[in-house]
């Protein structure tokens, strides 16, 4: 059997999408929620359902496998899952449904920026210096300053440019070097 397209996989779990409380027409890694941004958000609500479904073709997401080949996992829509790059690499691969939309439903996006925000801090020895870290935060001349001093980095999960939460933490740091 072919490998059925992300429009297939997705009319397959659509109810599924609905009752977890996903916009359909706002596609989105099915684990993390990581949004793909606006680029693939459809004009609600115009759109036909025929166009919502085909949408998801188009968005960069990969179709991973529930229960893998090596399991006796097949290439179905009901074994195959969409989700974002960095979630591909972490699921489980097991027997068990089961185990996988645990696991699937527990990702949290929002949350790995907040953990990453934290490592950053570390990275940078200013995690006993949160007071101050949210003091720059606040400021918004500084922010200005900081994020056009910026660089833009292509991300190569989401496929979009984005500025890297080292690139604040480190500029951050800097500043209160200066500032003590
Ligand atoms: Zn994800």
């Amino acid at each position: 059997m072919a490998m059925p397209t992300k429009a297939q996989i997705f009319e397959y779990w659509m109810d599924w999408l609905d009752k977890k409380e996903f916009d359909w027409g706002e596609p989105c890694c099915w684990a993390c929620k990581r949004h793909f941004g606006a680029k693939f958000d459809l004009e609600k609500p115009q759109s036909t359902r025929e166009e919502i479904i085909k949408n998801w073709n188009s968005v960069p997401l990969q179709r991973c496998h529930i229960i893998p080949r090596q399991f006796g996992g097949e290439d179905t829509p009901s074994n195959l899952f969409l989700m974002c790059k960095s979630c591909h690499d972490k699921a489980p691969n097991t027997k068990s449904h089961e185990i996988f939309l645990n696991w699937a439903e527990k990702q949290n996006f929002t949350l790995d920026l907040k953990e990453n925000f934290m490592r950053e801090l570390r990275t940078f020895e200013l995690s006993d210096r949160i007071d101050d870290v949210n003091k720059i935060l606040e400021n918004k001349e500084l922010m200005k300053q900081i994020y056009s001093s910026s660089g833009l980095h292509m991300n190569q999960v989401r496929g979009g440019v984005e500025i890297t939460i080292s690139s604040i933490v480190g500029q951050i740091a800097e500043e209160l070097k200066r500032q003590d």
